[in-house]
C-alpha cells in the first residue's frame, strides 16, 4: 500500500467506473508526457474499466455462475514505475516483498486481495501517431488482468476458475479474448 506521503492529494476517480480509484501515481522521474496522469488517459482508463467489469458480469451470467457476493466491486490502485528501486513495483526487498517461486520474476502488475488494492506499472500512455496520447496496449492488458483478479475475489467466484485450470490462466485468457494479449 502507498505510504501516506505517497498518496495523491486528490485521488483520481475514473469517470463511468466508480469501482476503481487511483490513489497513487508516480512517473519514472523522466519528464515524459506518456507517464503522466493526462485527462485523456484517465478517460480511456474509465471506459476500459467499465467495459471490463460489465464484460465479466456478462460472462458470469452466460456461464450460469451465481455470484454469492453482490456487494459493489471496489478497489484502489497505484500506478508506479516498474523498476527494482525502493518503493517501485519490483522492490522485492521492501514494499513488494515476495518469497518463493515468484521471487526474481519481473512484475507488471499485482493484486493484493486483503487490501483490495492493485498495482500496475507505469507504462500507461503512448503517442497515438496523430500527436495525441492513448492508452498503451500493454497498459490495457495489465489493467484488465488485475481487475479480473479483483472481480474474481470480490464477487466470490474464484471456485469457478480454480476448477477449470486456475485463476491466473483465466486472467490471461480473458485479456487475450479482449484483444489485449495474454
Ligand atoms: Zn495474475
Amino acid at each position: 500500500m502507498p505510504l501516506p506521503e505517497e498518496r495523491l492529494a486528490k485521488p483520481i476517480e475514473l469517470a463511468g467506473c466508480p469501482e476503481v480509484t487511483i490513489i497513487e501515481w508516480k512517473d519514472s522521474g523522466v519528464l515524459h508526457v506518456t507517464s503522466k496522469p493526462h485527462p485523456k488517459l484517465i478517460a480511456e482508463l474509465g471506459a476500459l474499466c467499465r467495459s471490463v467489469v460489465d464484460e465479466l458480469d456478462r460472462r458470469m451470467a452466460v456461464a450460469g455462475v451465481t455470484m454469492p457476493v453482490v456487494a459493489p466491486l471496489r478497489l484502489t490502485m497505484s500506478v508506479i514505475p516498474p523498476g527494482r528501486g525502493p518503493r517501485e513495483l519490483n522492490d522485492e526487498e521492501g514494499r513488494m516483498r515476495v518469497e518463493g517461486s515468484v521471487r526474481g520474476l519481473t512484475l507488471v502488475g499485482s493484486y493484493w486481495g486483503s487490501f483490495r488494492h492493485a498495482f500496475i506499472h507505469n507504462g500507461v500512455g503512448e503517442q497515438d501517431g496523430r500527436g495525441g496520447l492513448t492508452l498503451a496496449m500493454d497498459a490495457r492488458r495489465v489493467f484488465a488482468h488485475e481487475l479480473f483478479h479483483a472481480f474474481v475475489h470480490q464477487r466470490g467466484v474464484r471456485w469457478h476458475f480454480e476448477a477449470e485450470g486456475g485463476e491466473e490462466l483465466h486472467a490471461r485468457k480473458f485479456t487475450e479474448s479482449l484483444g489485449f494479449g495474454e
